[in-house]
């Protein structure tokens, strides 16, 4: 099988040390074992994507030495690719449109909470008849489409980091947005889980390589590529980056950006040091390195389950 891994960041801050982190280990996985790296810029965020952060986070990542071998892509220029695959799900009774209204939404979730229940969508318009979607459709209501997702399905993976992780259908809020509010007939903006999965699809990406706070996304991901009749990746949930009081890393911590080691005086081998030691032992013990020798090592049996 050929190595094909991608970092996928949203451009809607400056390149964050986590992201960098995610590159490294990427960078050293696609090194290690002669495979390619891939740059996907997800820009689907019109509101929060900024073309100065794609600059910032490309440069970044070049001041870094991690270079990639394909892109960057980007996925504001793939909608229509995305919009294909919701029509396929929508095609094969595996999404529907949602008529509900923010406010039913927001009454739904109010209900939830005073019966101490978790948030979650109740599927409530996954069996409409045609006759209650045209009268929707009447009363001139958008609809997200939601995928199905049953409540009963183990969803079972061999994360490279973590070892096998379960997760239920019913612990995942409910049949998911994959693309949102249109008008009758059409498809909105299609939305994370669903960008992702396409695009790593049609990248041919065999491992995806990411903090561990994207493992409730990738059991949801795991669906998608099952709907979509496409092999899934392996996986790799890397530990998240925390302060000292062992929370995830904020701007109130100090330096959180690459931009801030940059001005703190660090340069970038020591940088791209420090980062590969953030969660992974090399197996010779030794403390200084570059990229190029890391590379020689790397082995996600030595990355740590813990935060770092
Ligand atoms: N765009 C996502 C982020 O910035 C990462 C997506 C992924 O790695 O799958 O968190």
């Amino acid at each position: 099988m050929s190595i094909r891994v991608r970092l996928a960041p949203s451009p809607t801050g400056n390149l964050h040390i986590g992201t960098a982190r995610t590159a490294v280990f990427n960078w050293l996985f696609a090194k290690h074992h002669g495979g390619q790296f891939i740059l996907r810029i997800e820009d689907t965020d019109t509101e929060r994507s900024k073309p100065e952060f794609t600059e910032n986070i490309v440069s970044g990542l070049h001041w870094l030495g991690l270079d990639w071998d394909e892109g960057p892509f980007y996925q504001s220029q793939r909608l229509d690719l995305y919009r294909q695959a919701v029509q396929t799900l929508l095609d094969k009774g595996l999404a529907y449109r949602c008529y509900c209204t923010p406010e039913e939404l927001e009454a739904m979730r109010e209900e939830q909470k005073a019966k101490k229940q978790a948030p979650r969508y109740d599927n409530r318009h996954r069996h409409l008849t045609p006759e209650q979607q045209q009268a929707y459709e009447a009363e001139g209501r958008t609809a997200v489409i939601r995928f199905k997702i049953d409540d009963d399905r183990p969803i079972v993976w061999d994360d490279l980091v973590r070892g096998t992780l379960t997760w239920a259908g019913r612990d995942l809020g409910g049949d998911m947005a994959i693309a949102r509010a249109a008008k009758p007939g059409e498809i909105g903006q299609p939305l994370y889980n669903l960008a992702v999965v396409v695009d790593d699809v049609d990248m041919k990406i065999s491992h995806v390589i990411r903090g561990e706070d994207h493992i409730a996304n990738t059991a949801k991901q795991i669906l998608l590529y099952e709907a979509l009749e496409q092999p899934v990746p392996k996986f790799a949930h890397t530990p998240l980056i925390l302060n000292p009081n062992g929370q995830k890393l904020s701007k109130r911590d100090g330096a959180t950006s690459v931009n801030d080691f940059q001005q703190l005086g660090y340069t970038a081998e020591a940088l791209a040091n420090y980062m590969a030691l953030l969660g992974w032992s090399p197996p010779d013990a030794e403390e200084r390195f570059t990229l190029d020798e890391a590379a020689k090592q790397f082995d996600f049996a030595r990355v740590n389950k813990a935060g770092a």
